[in-house]
């Protein structure tokens, strides 16, 4: 418990025709200020559904199940309720980056009316949301006047993704939720926009939930790690950690596919392929390292060595 961000039992299950998926189960975590927290697995393991419960951006056919809470500075934000979050909290405390967000910005309008729009319904004046938006555009190392006045198509993907993160931070909130931010973009404009969002987690204090399959973007931005499985969280612990030295097989899987973490061609594995078990642990049917009674019995996730793992290798682990 940190007393920024804590998400309690959290649940999320969409219906798709007759059948329930569950895409977040039971979760817990916490974040603390000044953090960046990087969520790493990949695609359908729950990452983007787990950040829009977080910003009550659930719509059915999903829903979020009826045990989970999620507070934000002490304030449970699902028990807001929907206007109060759209104007106490939306923005203002915790504001988004979505993904596939560069299709986010309309282009009939010029990139300033973007601002205005949410600045107006935050009730500040043209001056001062002229001036944040031209300060926050020369923040992301955009040319202020020129992009201010320019339509969206008229943009580069890596300069829309930019507005989109000015824009995200145009009522200076404490925490921003990036999803997949940089993963449409080119190596080089990648590496130049993560050394613009670090310096904005530096400069300006703002804690960033930062969510990526790409496993060295995350290991470059966040200082804290979250490995989800099949909607659960099976590690989570320091970037550097469980970069060097991943506890859960599913994490090891990950790092090993990897050619610039294993640092050497020969070591690079793929990771074995293969629908989450429906019993026992979810991982067991991918699992190197997989024993009888993973087959059978579901994995808590324990503390072990300043780590949570969900894992029968490691710690006190108890089926659950
Ligand atoms: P990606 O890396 O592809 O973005 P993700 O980790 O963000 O994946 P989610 O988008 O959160 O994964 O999806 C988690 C699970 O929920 C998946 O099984 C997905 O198919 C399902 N899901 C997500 N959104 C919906 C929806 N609107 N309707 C039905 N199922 C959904
Ligand atoms: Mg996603």
């Amino acid at each position: 418990v940190s007393g920024f961000l804590d998400v309690r039992d959290l649940s999320v299950w969409y219906r798709v025709g007759s059948s329930e998926i569950r895409a977040v189960r039971d979760e817990s975590f916490s974040m603390e200020k000044g953090e960046v927290l990087g969520i790493i697995g990949e695609s359908g393991s729950g990452k983007s559904t787990l950040a829009k419960a977080i910003l009550r951006a659930i719509r059915p056919p999903g829903r979020i199940g009826p045990q989970s809470k999620i507070f934000f500075k002490g304030k449970d934000l699902l028990a807001m309720k929907e206007s109060e979050f759209r104007r106490e909290v939306l923005w203002k405390l915790i504001s988004y980056v979505p993904q596939a967000s560069q299709n986010s910005l309309n282009n009939t309008m010029r990139v300033i009316d973007h601002f205005y729009d949410t600045a107006y319904s935050h009730g500040l004046s043209r001056e001062e949301a002229t001036e944040r938006a031209l300060n926050l555009l020369r923040t992301v190392r955009l040319d202020p006047e020129r992009v201010a006045k320019a339509y969206p198509f008229q943009l580069s993907g890596g300069m829309k993704q930019r507005v989109l993160i000015a824009l995200s931070l145009l009522l200076n909130p404490e925490l921003v939720i990036m999803d997949e931010a940089v993963s449409s973009l080119d190596v080089a404009t990648q590496k130049y926009l993560l050394e613009i969002i670090k310096d904005i987690n530096k400069d300006m204090g703002t804690s960033i939930i930062f969510i990526t399959h790409d496993i060295p973007v995350a290991a470059f931005i966040s200082t804290k790690m979250i490995v989800m499985y099949a909607g659960e969280i099976v590690e989570e612990g320091r970037t550097e950690e469980i970069i060097k030295k991943p506890l859960h097989p599913y994490s090891n899987a990950l790092m090993s596919s990897v050619p610039s973490i294993k640092g050497d061609l020969d070591r690079v594995r793929p990771i074995r392929e293969g629908l989450p078990s429906t019993e026992g642990c979810l991982f067991s049917t991918r699992c190197d390292r997989v024993m009888e009674s993973c087959k059978t019995q579901h994995p808590g996730i324990s503390a072990f060595n300043g780590r949570r793992v969900r894992c029968f290798l490691y710690g006190t682990n108890k089926a659950g």
